[in-house]
């Protein structure tokens, strides 16, 4: 073993007092065609282009894991989301507001080379009824000529103009500097004080499933007072609901309260607050219609919560509805659709009866609870041990990997190192999880395997 995976084994430990912070969102908004998707690959630093030319086009994806000298924050990318120019000015300033209340800072993009618009100064009334901090990003100045165009922009009244040319990458990191230094400083939460404090949930699914009806059905009465917990970062948009004997997080309840309303945008508004309430939880509620059909929305949410890698809760909602016809197929919907993540705790209840409610709490506390787990390394490897010995990795090319050394690196979820004197198939790591599974539970939580390779 190397120093590096040395480093890694040691870092066992280090993962475990490293406390959980949700990173900071910064929000990329501006008008069509200022260049808010150059700017945000530019960030990314990715290659390819990801402007889009074709109307009516959704993206999946509205928010990336992104850093800048040490900082992570997620960056919401709202380019490209923009269908047709009728209305287009309601919709830009709609747009702007749910990114600008999911922010904790704003990247207002403007045009230098037009100067600002009518729709810009509509997006800048918004910004300061919003009171977030906004740094603005004087774009296209492409070269010293276009510097003029840039401090013309202080007249918005938003503060310093940052000329930067996202197309070529001028002055995008004093401009990334400028963002760094206006996020917000989270106290990380220490573990200790996580221990017996609330966790942090998100209900999340397509519209109609039933979120909002549950979260009354659950908050109801029982709403606590904010100030009766201490030590926790705390966001007006999140709500503490006592479940069980203890409260809970339920993050971004203002998204659920606050009903989208069905524009042409709408599948943009719920997913970036899907996203966005992922992100901020450790463990998601995807609630589903199991009078109806899955669709591929509800799938696609799902997929969302197991690439984040946050612990899952299925909850079959609107149960009251169920009949025998129904309950046949919803059974093979579950096995043909679900099988990814057949690991993840399923609840049938009612928002509106109030029936199996209960069941939420011990399915979250189970999928938390796998999601903080922690295999220590010697019986990690008596399993690995047994396991190779008994299935050894197919022979290929007259070749055959094996598997020296295993750890978990972390946990949140449970992230495991596999070292390996050759790749593994995908088939193999894929029977490693399975039988990871079937050792140690997991239940409710996504579990990573990496392969590192050792001559
Ligand atoms: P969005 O609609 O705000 O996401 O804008 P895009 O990123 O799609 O950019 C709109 C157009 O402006 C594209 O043709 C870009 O190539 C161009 N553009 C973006 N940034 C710059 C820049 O810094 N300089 C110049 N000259 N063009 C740019
Ligand atoms: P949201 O868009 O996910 O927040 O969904 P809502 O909570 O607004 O619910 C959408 C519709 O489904 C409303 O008409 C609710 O009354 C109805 N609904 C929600 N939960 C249930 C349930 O458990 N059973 C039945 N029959 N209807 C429900």
């Amino acid at each position: 073993l190397g120093e590096e995976d040395l480093a890694l084994l040691d870092g066992g430990t280090e993962a475990r007092s490293a406390a959980v912070v949700p990173p900071a969102t910064v929000a990329v908004v501006g008008r069509p065609n200022v260049g808010k998707s150059t700017l945000v690959n530019r960030i990314l630093g990715r290659r390819e282009a990801v402007v889009l030319d074709t109307p009516g086009v959704t993206r999946d994806r509205v928010s990336y894991p992104a850093e800048w000298s040490g900082h992570a924050f997620t960056l919401v990318d709202t380019g490209g989301w923009e269908t047709d120019v009728a209305g287009l000015d309601a919709r830009v300033a709609e747009q702007a507001e749910v990114a600008i209340d999911l922010a904790d800072v704003v990247m207002f993009v403007v045009d230098a080379s037009v100067g600002a618009t009518a729709t810009d100064e509509r997006v800048v009334r918004l910004l300061r009824k919003a009171g977030k901090p906004v740094v603005l990003v004087a774009n296209k100045v492409d070269g010293p000529s276009g510097e003029a165009d840039a401090l013309a922009l202080w007249n918005l009244g938003l503060g310093e103009p940052h000329p930067v040319s996202a197309l070529h990458g001028r002055g995008t990191g004093d401009l990334l500097d400028a963002v760094i230094d206006a996020l917000p400083v989270r106290a990380a939460v220490p573990e200790g004080d996580r221990e017996g404090g609330p966790r942090r949930v998100a209900l999340v699914g397509r519209p109609n499933v039933g979120k909002s009806s549950l979260l009354n059905a659950l908050a109801g009465t029982q709403r606590v007072v904010v100030d009766e917990v201490a030590g926790t970062t705390r966001d007006p948009v999140d709500e503490l609901v006592e479940l069980g004997d203890r409260p809970w997080w339920f993050v971004d309840t203002a998204g659920i309260r606050r009903r989208v309303h069905q524009t042409s945008g709408a599948d943009f508004y719920a997913s970036l607050r899907t996203q966005a309430a992922i992100e901020k939880a450790e463990v998601a509620v995807v609630l589903v219609d199991a009078s109806a059909p899955l669709t591929e929305q509800d799938t696609r949410v799902i997929s969302q919560v197991v690439e984040a890698g946050r612990a899952l809760v299925i909850a079959y909602n609107k149960w009251d509805l169920m009949d025998e016809e129904r309950r046949f197929y919803l059974e093979r919907e579950i096995e043909r659709d679900l099988v990814q993540v057949q690991w993840a705790p399923r609840v049938n209840l009612s928002a509106r009866t109030g029936w199996h409610r209960a069941k939420l709490v011990p399915a979250l506390e189970t999928a938390l609870a796998s999601w903080d787990a922690r295999i220590p390394t010697g019986r990690l490897n008596a399993f690995l041990g047994e396991l190779v010995a008994a299935h050894p990795h197919p022979l290929r090319g007259g070749k055959q990997p094996r598997i020296l050394f295993a750890t978990q690196a972390s946990t949140r979820p449970p992230r495991f190192v596999v070292f390996a004197t050759g790749f593994l198939e995908a088939g193999y790591r894929r029977f490693i999880e399975r039988r990871l599974r079937e050792t140690f539970g997991f239940e409710g939580t996504p579990i990573e395997i990496s392969v590192r390779v050792r001559e």
